[in-house]
């Protein structure tokens, strides 16, 4: 028996790094299913076959609203219910600052890393909201160490991560006190985290990126980089109802000591 043992769950950006990884702790917490958001096409099947009938998956863009309501009354049609909305899905910029950028180009990433990182999670709140006031559900949102600290991105990933923080808490605020709505902020973890297609970044994946592994670490006071499962427990403990009954407007951070790392 598992913390989140009967609920139902929706995670967007489930196809991949850390929201599959939520995915799979969920269903191991005895949630009874979770409706996952995935942008790859062939994510849809590897997950019916890694989890079979325990998920609905949609693939679409978190941008548009018909698809945050698709995969909402998707998940709502098979099991009756939804406890949990993990907002996840996200774009990084690959810490482009705006010097590099034509004054053009700054207009157009920041529509699109906006659109991912902000205007989704507010979508997909949007979409859910019904459903978690009815079941005193909660809502969960990926943030970043970036949410808190720059030199994690560049001025654009930064800053709409700032605006996550600010969109947890005052959707909190909102919504108390039927749904509690909190955050986890990950530090640097080896996932296929991909770029704007307005930088041509669309291609590239954070993992790929030569040294990562070893230079992070070595500048984080934990001395390691995280994989995505090592996320997955404070997506638990904030989903649990039992468990964080009095937790709203937190954020979790997870990125091994960013606050204290040296000079
Ligand atoms: P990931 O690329 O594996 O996961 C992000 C998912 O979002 C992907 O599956 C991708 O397909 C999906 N996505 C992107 N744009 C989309 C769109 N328009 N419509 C639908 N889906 C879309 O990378 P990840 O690292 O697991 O990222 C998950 C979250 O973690 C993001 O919000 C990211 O900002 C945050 N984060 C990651 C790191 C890191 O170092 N990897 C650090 C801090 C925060």
């Amino acid at each position: 028996m598992g913390w989140l043992k009967g609920q139902v769950a929706l995670v967007t950006g489930g196809g991949s790094g850390i929201g599959r990884a939520v995915v799979k702790r969920f269903l191991d917490e005895g949630a009874e299913g979770v409706g996952v958001f995935v942008r790859n096409p062939d994510h849809v099947a590897q997950l019916t076959e890694e989890h079979g009938d325990k998920v609905v998956v949609h693939a679409g863009d978190v941008r548009s609203p018909a698809d945050n309501d698709a995969i909402v009354t998707k998940t709502v049609a098979r099991w009756g219910k939804l406890d949990t909305l993990v907002g996840n899905a996200g774009v990084w910029d690959f810490m482009t600052g705006i010097e590099k950028l034509s004054i053009e180009q700054v207009a157009e990433s920041f529509v699109e890393v906006f659109g991912v990182n902000v205007l989704a999670y507010a979508l997909a709140a949007r979409a859910a909201a019904a459903h978690l006031r009815k079941s005193r559900g909660s809502m969960i949102f990926t943030l970043s160490n970036s949410a808190f600290h720059a030199g994690g991105g560049g001025p654009l990933y930064v800053a709409s991560k700032h605006a996550g923080l600010g969109l947890i808490r005052q959707l909190a605020y909102d919504f108390a006190p039927d749904v509690r709505v909190n955050g986890v902020a990950p530090g640097a973890t080896m996932t296929p985290l991909r770029g704007p297609v307005s930088l041509g970044k669309n291609e590239r994946r954070l993992s790929d990126i030569k040294g990562f592994e070893e230079n992070i670490a070595a500048s984080t006071p934990l001395k390691f980089v995280a994989q995505p499962h090592e996320h997955t427990g404070h997506y638990v403990l904030l989903a649990s109802k039992e468990n964080s009954r009095a937790t709203t407007a937190h954020v979790i951070h997870s990125d091994g000591g960013w606050d204290i790392r040296p000079l």
